[in-house]
């Protein structure tokens, strides 16, 4: 049986996969099983950021495996340590971490957070926490209903209670009352269909919550680790958010999630925990990733990076005003809005005919997600194989 035939006998259909199958990759280039070559713009949905086969993060983990893969939170994990060191340092916050697998778990960590602050906060047991319509924040039952959109919430019911949706950021303040324990949003929504949030609403939400004594949880599991040009969104839009959630760019490939929190104080000993998180693999993993890409963004390639692929998209976007209506996004986090759903399926599947790799958000988005290590060379071939996918449409 070929990939396809075994994966429809002996794996759950989860995923309306589509046909192609990779076998290597470098950085932002994949060649599949029959040899054919692709520009990747989807870095496997924001998580290798620094590319495909990036040979720094091999050789970290090669030479860390070699002598120690895991071992159990039990016991101190040197490269976690140094991990969450060099996440804390470049955010800029007085934070503390905790690390789990995936984002969906690191939200689970910042929702039981923000839970048991909210219990020992006087007299009214403050639990709900407002999120936004549009939102994705994972598939587990408790971030499922974390999720705003209406039609993740068929089936698997009952939820956990005590999750309210706002429309939109302004509107998060009619429906705090004294048992909102916090709020939770995305600066940047993803899966949603890449809708940066207004700066200066934000910054408004963040001041009114620190005043009526709310939390402010952002979820950066796709935002962070310098997708948006800086280490998170929150430096970006210049807010001090009480707990932020990291995952998908920040392990080069390998599963990781992060929680990390001004309030050091709140989950104790017996808490909370995690078999995998943070294990030796994944930490020197994040500890390459944090390296490589700190070193990328101080020396201005980022930003040049950054420059060049919005500048080469600009062009693509105006030269195919008949198929999109708009240019939207931060940094390397891009997206155009298709004029209709049809025809963002027929860009996606000519896009992987013609070599090239795109995504779909929300309902009428094209997105990109390129590795942030893309060269030039890479951009200006991608946009190339791009062009002829759409010259027919
Ligand atoms: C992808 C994503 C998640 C879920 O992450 P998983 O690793 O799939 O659990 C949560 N929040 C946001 C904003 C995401 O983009």
């Amino acid at each position: 049986m070929n990939t396809q035939e075994l994966d429809k006998k002996y794996v759950l259909q989860t995923y309306a996969r589509a046909d192609v199958e990779f076998i290597s990759g470098d950085n932002a280039r994949l060649v599949d099983c029959n040899g054919k070559n692709y520009i990747d713009f989807t870095s496997g949905i924001g998580v290798v950021s620094v590319g495909h086969a990036n040979k720094r993060v091999n050789s970290a983990i090669t030479k860390q495996i070699s002598n120690i893969t895991h071992i159990s939170n039990l016991y101190n994990i040197a490269p976690q340590a140094k991990a969450a060191q060099k996440i804390v340092d470049s955010s800029g916050y007085d934070m503390q971490c905790f690390f789990g697998n995936s984002g969906a778990e690191a939200n689970e960590g910042a929702i039981k957070i923000a839970r048991k602050w909210g219990e020992s906060k006087g007299e009214i047991k403050k639990y709900k926490i407002i999120t936004l319509q549009q939102s994705f924040h994972g598939r587990t039952i408790t971030t499922v209903k974390a999720t705003g959109q209406e039609i993740m919430h068929n089936y698997f019911g009952p939820f956990p209670d005590g999750f309210v949706y706002a429309d939109d950021i302004p509107s998060v303040e009619s429906l705090l009352d004294d048992h909102t324990c916090a709020v939770m949003i995305e600066l940047v929504q993803g899966e949603g269909g890449v809708i940066p949030q207004n700066k200066q609403e934000v910054q408004d939400l963040a001041k009114l919550l620190k005043k009526k004594g709310v939390l402010l949880i952002v979820d950066e599991v796709q935002t962070g680790g310098y997708r948006t040009g800086k280490f998170l969104a929150s430096n970006v839009y210049e807010i001090e958010p009480d707990i932020i959630t990291l995952a998908k760019g920040i392990g080069g490939g390998v599963p990781i999630g992060v929680v990390m929190t001004s309030l050091k104080d709140v989950l104790s000993a017996g808490d909370h925990g995690s078999t995998f998180g943070g294990n030796y693999l994944s930490s020197i993993a994040t500890c390459e990733v944090m390296d490589i890409l700190n070193q990328y963004s101080q020396s201005g390639e980022l930003e040049n990076t950054i420059n060049y692929f919005n500048q080469v998209l600009e062009d693509f976007y105006k030269k195919n005003k008949r198929l999109f209506t708009k240019k939207v996004g931060i940094g390397m986090m891009c997206g155009l809005r298709v004029k209709d759903a049809d025809t963002l399926n027929s860009i996606i599947l000519n896009a992987k005919e013609n070599g090239v790799m795109v995504l779909k958000a929300g309902k009428n988005t094209l997105r990109f997600l390129p590795p942030l290590t893309i060269t030039k060379g890479e951009i200006d071939e991608g946009f190339k194989n791009l062009k002829l996918a759409v010259s027919s449409l």
